[in-house]
C-alpha cells in the first residue's frame, strides 16, 4: 500500500457504525469490512490515533494536538466487539464506545434491525431500495421528480457525497414522507415476505452487558448515546432529554461502575438544552457526526461537539484500499 499520508487540521474522532467481514457478502452503503477498518487505521498512522483515556486525559488539559485522533463506536453493535475488538487489541489501542441503552432492555430498535436486513438479505443495497420504492404508492413516488426532493438530494450529498440515488431517494420517503408507522409496515412486510423472523436479527445485533463490561474492564471507554436514540433528540423539551441522558448514564454507572465523561450524539441531533444536560451529568467530552462546524461556528467549538470522519469519506478518497 502506498504510504500516503492521512491530512489532520484538527482533533478530531473517526466514527464507525456496522462492521462485517470481508468474506461475506457486500453489505453495500454504512458498513465497512475488517480489511478496511485495519487499513483506516493505518492510513490515518497508528502514532496519531490515541486510547481513550489519552484523548480524554489530554483533552482535559488542553493538550491534544491536530495530528490527535481516536477511535469511536456508535450504537452499541455486537459486530463491532466481534470484529474490531481484536484489530484494536492487535495495536493496543482503546477506543470509545457509545451505546445506547434501550437495546439493553430488550427493547429493539427497528432502524438498525432494518438497516441489517437490508444488506444482509440482498445481493446488494439497490437491490433492496429498488424493492422498498416498488412497494411506495405512486403518489409518493412522484414526488421524487418535485423540486423539493432535488433540494433535499443536494443538501444531504453535501455531508454525506458517499450517499447514491436510490440511498437519497430512500431516506427522503423515510424522513421526509412517510410516517413512522407507515415506513415499517413497509419494510415489515418486506421482511415477512422474505420469511425472516425479525426476533432472529435482532438477537444478534446489539452487544450485552456482559460485552459492555469486558469492554470496560478492557480499559475502552463507554460513553453515552440517549436511551432509546430519537430521531430528533434537540426537538425534545429539556426534562425529556435530561431523561434521555440520565437513562443512559444509569445504565451505563450500573454496568460498568466508572465515572462517565464521553459521549456522541444521536444523529448529530443536539441545542444549547442538550449541553447543559450533558454538562450536568459531568460529561466533558462529546463528539459530533460530521468534520463541518456547527453553523456559525468554527470546528470543534466546545469540548463537547468535537468532529469526527465518517470512515466512508476516508474509503472514498482513497480507492486504492
Ligand atoms: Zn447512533
Amino acid at each position: 500500500m502506498e504510504a500516503k499520508k492521512y491530512p489532520t487540521q484538527f482533533p478530531h474522532g473517526l466514527m464507525f457504525h456496522r462492521v462485517h467481514r470481508e468474506v461475506s457478502s457486500p453489505s453495500g452503503q454504512g458498513s465497512i469490512t475488517d480489511k478496511e477498518f485495519e487499513h483506516i487505521l493505518c492510513y490515518v498512522g497508528i502514532e496519531n490515533i490515541l486510547s481513550s483515556d489519552e484523548w480524554l486525559y489530554k483533552l482535559k488539559h488542553n493538550k491534544l494536538n491536530a495530528n490527535n485522533v481516536c477511535i469511536t463506536f456508535d450504537d452499541g453493535l455486537k459486530c463491532q466487539y466481534d470484529i474490531c475488538l481484536p484489530i484494536l487489541e492487535k495495536y493496543n489501542i482503546r477506543a470509545f464506545w457509545f451505546v445506547y441503552s434501550s437495546v439493553f432492555e430488550g427493547k429493539w430498535e427497528k432502524f438498525q434491525i432494518y438497516s441489517y436486513f437490508g444488506t444482509k438479505y440482498f445481493s446488494n443495497v439497490n437491490e433492496f431500495f429498488n424493492l422498498f420504492l416498488s412497494r411506495c404508492e405512486e403518489s409518493l413516488l412522484d414526488q421524487l421528480n418535485g423540486h423539493k426532493f432535488k433540494r433535499y438530494a443536494q443538501e444531504t450529498q453535501i455531508l454525506s457525497p458517499f450517499y447514491s440515488i436510490n440511498d437519497l431517494k430512500f431516506r427522503f420517503l423515510r424522513n421526509e414522507l412517510l410516517s413512522k408507522e407507515e415506513f415499517e409496515n413497509i419494510i415489515d412486510k418486506i421482511i415477512e415476505d422474505r420469511g425472516v423472523i425479525l426476533q432472529e436479527i435482532a438477537k444478534n445485533l446489539w452487544l450485552s452487558n456482559q460485552e459492555l463490561k469486558i469492554l470496560s474492564e478492557k480499559g475502552h471507554c463507554i460513553g453515552l448515546h440517549s436511551y432509546d436514540h430519537p430521531w430528533q433528540l434537540s426537538a425534545l423539551p429539556y426534562q425529556e432529554q435530561l431523561n434521555e441522558y440520565a437513562r443512559n448514564y444509569n445504565h451505563v454507572k450500573r454496568i460498568c461502575n466508572k465515572e462517565i465523561t464521553a459521549m456522541s450524539h444521536p444523529i448529530n441531533s443536539y441545542n444549547t438544552l442538550t449541553l447543559k444536560v450533558l454538562s450536568q451529568l459531568g460529561i466533558v467530552c462529546g463528539f459530533r457526526s460530521n468534520m463541518v462546524p456547527p453553523i456559525g461556528k468554527k470546528i470543534n467549538p466546545s469540548l463537547l461537539e468535537i468532529a469526527r470522519e465518517d470512515p466512508a469519506n476516508i474509503l472514498r478518497n482513497n480507492i486504492n484500499f
